[in-house]
């Protein structure tokens, strides 16, 4: 039985260990992602600043929300 519970602890470590990485990559694609900008606009990766936590992915994006509503809101000194 020793034997047997040898084999269950090793395998239990390996695990803990495979999670404890998955776990480590994860935190550190959040903090990524925290970082980066989405597009207002569709939500892909942003590309153009525009204002305070406002960015997007294109021109036409941009524009889009521009007129739709951006123009009453920006906060970008002209
Ligand atoms: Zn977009
Ligand atoms: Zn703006």
């Amino acid at each position: 039985m020793d034997c047997m519970q040898m084999e269950v602890d090793k395998i239990t470590n390996d695990h803990n260990d495979h999670l404890k990485r998955l776990f480590e990559s994860h935190n550190q694609q959040i903090s990524e992602t925290k970082k980066k900008q989405w597009c207002y606009n569709c939500e892909q990766d942003a590309i153009y600043h525009c204002c305070w936590n406002t960015a997007y992915c294109s021109q036409t994006c941009q524009q889009q929300h521009w007129q739709a509503e951006h123009k009453k809101v920006c906060r970008r000194k002209r």
